[in-house]
């Protein structure tokens, strides 16, 4: 497995791949990597020659009040892993390889970031955009998998994809969960014992709405106001709970047939902030 962090590096690697008519996959990732990232992993393997994992804590998506600095780092269990999956390249760029100089451009999203994440975390999908920008430059891998568990990252790389003309296929890997439900993340790791005994009720209030839906329920609000009073009376803190078109990303007030809508939240517990959610095609 080649370990660089150097951008010509892995170009040249995957330069060679490609004329050897060989097909690439590509994992991008913040490492302290759980079976969540190892799915993708699996699934870039099925589908493609040849796998690059790139590991690389983003700074670019932290506000200034997030933890940039805590982030889990543990990058020989990282590589360890990625060696037992036999992913061909790991590409673990240094801050000053993927952003050498103050930056003279920004992008900018006017749309699929005014809602759940986008709302509560300011510049962070543009963080997000600027650098799978870059690593599809880099890497230019045929086809790169993103997991369900960010599912407006999803939507907004999908939609990059799209307008930049980028030459790469999406895939979206299923959630990964505890025995208990709780969606795996490298941030589970801030929870105490008390509050990852609490984390699970996020994706059980997720399930119970769905319940309604699939009970036919098309009105939601009532139902939705309800579950988050549950959570709060639980000790868990709001960021959103809600039901959103899946292509607009706005939230719905009435489901109808034959549409997609994403049920999702956010909480804190404690400190740590917990995201979840379940597609819903009706
Ligand atoms: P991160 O390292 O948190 O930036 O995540 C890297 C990739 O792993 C993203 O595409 C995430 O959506 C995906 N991911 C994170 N947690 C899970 C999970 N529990 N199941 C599946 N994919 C996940």
């Amino acid at each position: 497995m080649l370990v660089t962090g150097s951008i010509e590096e892995i170009r040249s690697t995957v330069k060679l791949w490609k004329r050897e008519k060989l097909t690439v996959g590509f994992v991008p990732t913040m490492g302290a990597l759980h079976d969540g990232h190892l799915e993708l992993i699996r699934k870039a393997k099925s589908e493609a020659d040849r796998v690059v994992v790139s590991i690389f804590v983003n700074p670019k998506q932290f506000g200034p009040s997030e933890d940039y600095n805590e982030y889990p780092r543990m990058q020989k269990e990282d590589l360890r892993a990625c060696r037992k999956l036999r992913v061909a390249s790991v590409f673990a760029p240094t801050v000053s390889e993927m952003y050498p100089a103050s930056s003279r451009f920004s992008i900018s999203l006017n749309q699929l970031n005014r809602h759940m994440c986008g709302a509560s975390r300011p510049g962070f999908f543009e963080g997000v955009v600027v650098v799978v920008n870059k690593l599809f430059n880099i890497v230019q891998p045929d086809l790169a998998v993103f997991g369900q568990k960010d599912i407006q990252q999803f939507r907004i790389l999908e939609t990059m994809v799209q307008e930049f003309n980028h030459d790469v296929e999406l895939k979206m890997g299923e959630i990964v969960r505890a025995a208990d439900g709780l969606a795996l993340s490298s941030r589970n790791a801030y929870l105490t014992n008390d509050e990852r005994l609490k984390a699970p009720l996020l994706y059980r209030t997720l399930q119970q709405i769905e319940t309604e839906i699939d009970n036919g329920v098309t009105e939601l609000s009532d139902q939705i106001r309800q579950r988050r009073e549950e959570l709060e009376a639980n000790g868990l803190q709001i960021d959103y709970l809600d039901i959103y078109a899946y292509d607009t990303l706005e939230p719905v007030s009435r489901l109808e047939k034959g549409c997609n809508y994403i049920l999702a939240g956010a909480v804190y517990i404690g400190s740590t902030r917990l995201i979840d959610n379940i597609i819903i095609d009706l």
